[in-house]
C-alpha cells in the first residue's frame, strides 16, 4: 500500500507557512514504513529539531482504480479516518530553499500516524467534518472538511489520473492552520467531532 498527502489544502495553512494557495492540488508520498498504528508512542528523530504536527483526516481506498471521475469517485471509499503527518519543518524549509524533494521532511518512520476510521454513513455530511488535535489537552488544531480547497472527490480525481490507487491506499488530506512543534511528553490526541480515533506519546 502506499500514502499519499496532499499539501497545502486549506487557504489559513498554506498562508501560515507563507505558500501560495494552489490552483491544483499539490501532492506527495510516504513508504508503508512511516506508518504509526494502534497509538504506539512518537520517538522524537535525532535528526531534526522542528518536528510539528499535521491533522488530517484520512480516506482509505477500498476499490482499484485509474482515472477516476470526481463524480464517481465517492464509490472508492467507504470510511474516512483521522491521522497526523509529522514533518520535519527546519528540514522542509532547507529543502524548499534548494527547491529539492521533499521525503526527508516527510517520509521518515513513524510520520505518518493513523488512527481508527468511521463509516462514511456514520459522518453524515462529508462536506462538513469536524476534527482536532489536541496536545496536552488544550485544542491547537481544529478543522472542518467544509474548508478543504480541494474535496474528498476532486483530490482522487487529480491523484488516480497520475497514479493507480489500490485497496488500502491511503489518502491525507491536508492539514488546516494551527501547524506547531511537539516535545518529548506531549500527549496528541486526535478527534473527528467528540469522537477521539488516537491518542499517542511523543518520547
Ligand atoms: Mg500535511
Amino acid at each position: 500500500m502506499k500514502i499519499i498527502c496532499i499539501g497545502r489544502n486549506y487557504v489559513k495553512h498554506a498562508q501560515e507557512l507563507q505558500h501560495d494557495v494552489p490552483t491544483e492540488p499539490v501532492f506527495f508520498m510516504k513508504p508503508d514504513s512511516a506508518l504509526l498504528l494502534d497509538n504506539k508512542p512518537f520517538f522524537l528523530p535525532d535528526f531534526s529539531k522542528e518536528i510539528h504536527h499535521e491533522i488530517e483526516l484520512v480516506i482509505k481506498i477500498s476499490r482499484l482504480g485509474k482515472n477516476i471521475e470526481a463524480k464517481f469517485a465517492h464509490r472508492y471509499y467507504d470510511e474516512i479516518g483521522l491521522g497526523i503527518d509529522f514533518t520535519a519543518r527546519d528540514i522542509q524549509r532547507q529543502l524548499i530553499e534548494k527547491g529539492l524533494p521533499w521525503e526527508k521532511a516527510k517520509a521518515f518512520d513513524a510520520s505518518a500516524v493513523l488512527g481508527r476510521f468511521i463509516p462514511k454513513e456514520e459522518l453524515g455530511d462529508l462536506g462538513q467534518i469536524l476534527f482536532s488535535l489536541k496536545r496536552n489537552g488544550a485544542v491547537v488544531q481544529s478543522g472542518d472538511s467544509q474548508f478543504m480547497i480541494f474535496s474528498f472527490d476532486t483530490i482522487i480525481e487529480h491523484v488516480s489520473k497520475f497514479v493507480t490507487l489500490k485497496i488500502g491506499d491511503l489518502i491525507y488530506t491536508g492539514t488546516p492552520a494551527g501547524v506547531g512543534p511537539v516535545a518529548i511528553d506531549d500527549r496528541l490526541e486526535g478527534y473527528i467531532g467528540e469522537k477521539k480515533m488516537f491518542d499517542i506519546q511523543v518520547k
